[in-house]
């Protein structure tokens, strides 16, 4: 079964708008089901090697009363990237209803957004042409990543999965990389992990990607292994930040620090190891302006959103 095929579901989207249902719903696979019922087999082939894709998108309330989400053609289009390198055939049209009617009928607008496409049973073996293909879209209330501002960041001794092993996209197993480096500056106090290479070039964080300002000036850390985030290329447009390949110690003498993800947004880094930044200007700054620009408040920055 491919993906693309699948039903569109039959919820009716909740015309009330008072605020979230009291009992979310996912759709997966063409239906609306509650949040956390229980659905997958467990030999499920996703469970066992980690042989999905996923997405992390943001959808915010408008000051007009509306909901958008943004930049979802280009989060689904990544997705779709990932789904190929798995087999799977994603139409982007499909997925992007289908997160719209989520949205709809939890009465989400404020929200994290996660699609996930895996593969599912007929096989334990490693091809993947007799497995079953799957989807299911949740949206739930945001707060994952990084809430908050003023981020300690410690350095990892893990070297982030490289790109001539496994493609930075958002396949599921590469997110083991990120959880190891997570759990391993966690214990040193630390709440996210930067990635640094053998050579001492900075990679990513383990769900960000990372700027730095230096002498007022804006550049975005460039590496083959990192994720090419979409906040990093929005930032990118709406600063005209310079994108190049960054050393550790010039990370630690830069005057300020930020990272940059979806469920991150514009987070200041306060310290990493053992060097504090002062409160940064550009990255408040730059915050600000990315705030503006989700919900909506900047025109020229308004073809970024799909209303739901
Ligand atoms: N790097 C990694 C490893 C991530 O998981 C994320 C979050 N998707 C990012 C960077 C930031 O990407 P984006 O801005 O597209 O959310």
């Amino acid at each position: 079964m491919s993906v693309s095929t699948q039903r569109a579901g039959s919820g009716v989207a909740a015309t009330d708008a008072s605020g979230p249902v009291d009992t979310p719903v996912l759709w997966i696979d063409g239906e609306f089901v509650p949040v956390g019922a229980p659905c997958l087999p467990a030999t499920t082939h996703a469970l066992h090697y980690g042989s999905g894709v996923f997405e992390g998108i943001r959808s915010y309330a408008t000051d007009d009363g509306g909901t958008a989400v943004f930049r979802l053609p280009e989060h689904l289009e990544r997705m779709q990237r990932g789904a190929r390198m798995l087999g799977i055939d994603l139409d982007v049209a499909h997925v992007s209803e289908v997160v719209l009617r989520v949205l709809r009928r939890n009465r989400h607008r404020d929200a994290y957004i996660r699609p996930l496409a895996w593969l599912g049973v007929g096989s334990m073996g490693l091809s993947v042409a007799a497995l079953s293909r799957h989807l299911m879209v949740a949206t739930m209330t945001p707060g994952l990543h990084l809430d908050g501002a003023n981020i300690q960041l410690g350095v990892s001794g893990w070297r982030r999965n490289p790109a001539t092993s496994l493609p930075p996209l958002k396949l599921c197993g590469g997110y083991v990389n990120s959880l190891l480096a997570k759990r391993e500056v966690a214990a040193r106090g630390f709440e996210e992990a930067l990635f640094v290479d053998a050579a001492g070039r900075v990679v990513e964080c383990t769900g960000a990607n990372v700027f730095m300002v230096q002498d007022g000036r804006i550049v975005a850390v460039e590496h083959p292994d990192a994720l090419a985030g979409i906040t990093r290329e929005t930032l990118l447009q709406l600063t005209g930040a310079r994108s190049r390949a960054v050393m550790l110690d010039e990370l630690l003498d830069a005057d300020e620090v930020f990272v940059c993800g979806t469920a991150a947004e514009v987070a200041p880094v306060a310290r990493l190891e053992d060097r504090d930044y002062a409160a940064g200007k550009v990255g408040r700054e730059v915050a600000s302006l990315y705030r503006r620009v989700v919900r909506g408040n900047e025109p020229g920055c308004r073809h970024w959103l799909t209303h739901a």
